[in-house]
């Protein structure tokens, strides 16, 4: 039996672009380098390579072309005042691609820090592609995938060849902040499809997750609010975890996210972030403090039913709703269609205080060790 080899970031394979590389039209923002890692079930990991970007191609079976066996990360490379090129908290990406890749049965082992490496080489290679200025980014790709034919019920469900990529591009995601116009999102609450239920897929990154929510989108909203359970519990919106801000019955300012429990949501980078922020806060122990946050806080992870939104609209206990997530950081809820009735969510000045508390830590014009990675 041959032994797997493990990932390396060398040796490395580079090919550069010629000088003569032109951009292919529609391409512009895209980065001109990827990063290519194949694997074999017999083999393991084999030699990583670094190439202009180029299109990929797979057996008419191969299991991400029939069966969808492909989940992935969105991540941000940052541009500090200094020039230099920082990732936020690039082990919870990776760690969150291996447990996508385990529940689709794709390779999900591998040294995060070989792996970091090459994401650092990578990312130089595009150093002058990576804008400076505050909120701007260059947005990155990771993806896992079966590259190996796959029909029908497979003997042991692993496959036996996978691709990990990256690839890059200027700004991505960052759209649906500016589409907010600093008024907020409107989001329609689903009640005709649901994303995600428990035992499902929802809390993994998996490609098949995404593809089913464009059809669900109403007209004149920016994504749909997913719902679940008899209850219509809240679970999700587009890239982003959902936050609502409510006076509890004690006076206390709570800060309310659905829980990772039944495995609907997905386990969100900015989502962990924030309630590590707003914790440290409450405890009085910040190492990060958020000038003009209320002290009296305090963070729930549960659910969140429909019913507890509506009444806060009209009791006046609801202060405040925001999506969080790589993409958008932090952006407010300001309405949401439910059952043909819009509510109209207040603004809350917290929202504006942890968005620009997370873009200066990602920045690294608040220094934070732990989370801002200088490649
Ligand atoms: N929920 C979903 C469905 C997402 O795709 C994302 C984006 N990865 C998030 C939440 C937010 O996660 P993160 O903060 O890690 O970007």
């Amino acid at each position: 039996m041959t032994t797997q080899a493990p990932l390396k970031a060398s040796p490395l394979y580079f090919s550069p672009i010629s000088p003569s590389h032109n951009v292919a039209p529609g391409k512009e923002g895209y980065g001109r380098y990827m990063l290519t890692i194949p694997w074999s079930r017999t083999s393991g990991w084999g030699q990583a390579k670094i190439s202009p970007r180029a299109d990929l191609s797979f057996d008419p079976l191969a299991g991400v072309l029939q069966y969808a066996t492909t989940c992935f990360e969105g991540m941000k490379c940052y541009k500090d005042e200094a020039g230099d090129l920082r990732l936020f908290r690039p082990n919870l990406n990776f760690d969150r691609l291996k447990r996508s890749g385990a529940r689709l049965g794709l390779p999900a082992e591998w040294d995060n820090a070989e792996l970091l490496d090459l994401f650092s080489k990578l990312l130089y290679l595009e150093t002058d592609l990576v804008p400076q200025a505050d909120g701007q980014n260059l947005y990155i790709r990771p993806t896992l995938l079966e590259t190996s034919e796959s029909f029908g019920i497979k003997e042991d469900a692993f496959a036996s060849e996978a691709l990990l990529y990256v690839v890059t591009s200027v700004n991505l995601g960052a759209g649906l902040y500016a589409s907010a116009e600093g008024k907020g999102l409107r989001l329609d609450a689903c009640s005709e499809f649901i994303r995600a239920w428990p035992g499902g897929t929802g809390s993994y990154k998996l490609g098949a997750n995404y593809g089913t929510v464009s059809v669900a989108k109403k007209p004149g909203f920016a994504m749909s609010l997913w719902l679940h359970g008899a209850e219509d519990f809240v679970s999700e919106a587009g890239a982003m975890n959902i936050w609502i801000i409510k006076e509890a019955k004690d006076g206390v300012l709570e800060f309310v996210t659905m829980s990772l429990d039944n495995g609907i949501v997905l386990p969100g980078v900015t989502r962990a972030s924030i309630i590590q922020l707003l914790e440290d806060h409450a405890s009085g122990k910040a190492e990060f403090p958020l000038p003009g946050m209320p002290k009296n806080i305090r963070v729930v992870q549960r659910d969140i039913p429909m019913a507890e939104i509506v009444e806060g609209t009209k009791d006046g206990s609801l202060k405040g709703m925001f999506g969080c997530g790589t993409g958008v950081v932090v952006v407010q809820v300001a309405e949401i269609q439910y059952k043909n009735e819009l509510y109209q969510i207040p603004a809350n000045p917290a929202i504006k205080l942890l968005r620009d508390t997370m873009t200066a830590v990602q920045r690294g014009a608040i220094a934070h060790e732990d989370w801002s990675y200088v490649i």
